[in-house]
């Protein structure tokens, strides 16, 4: 997952992760990307459009 610059670090994408795999921290956001299952709910929940898929 790629997390643009503009991200705020709100917390929403991590808060509707059905497997919890989102972490925030202060100026980062930490993905156990090995067990993400691509549903993309983080990437729609993002009111920011912060969040892209890595190809
Ligand atoms: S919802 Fe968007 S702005 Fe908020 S922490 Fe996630 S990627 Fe960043
Ligand atoms: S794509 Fe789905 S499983 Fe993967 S981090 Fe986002 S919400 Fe969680």
């Amino acid at each position: 997952m790629i997390v643009k610059e503009w991200c705020s670090f709100c917390g929403e994408c991590a808060g509707v992760c059905p497997r919890n795999l989102i972490q925030v921290r202060e100026y980062s956001l930490v993905f156990k990307e090995d067990e993400c299952r691509d549903c993309d709910t983080c990437i729609k929940a993002c009111p920011i459009n912060a969040l892209e898929k890595e190809d």
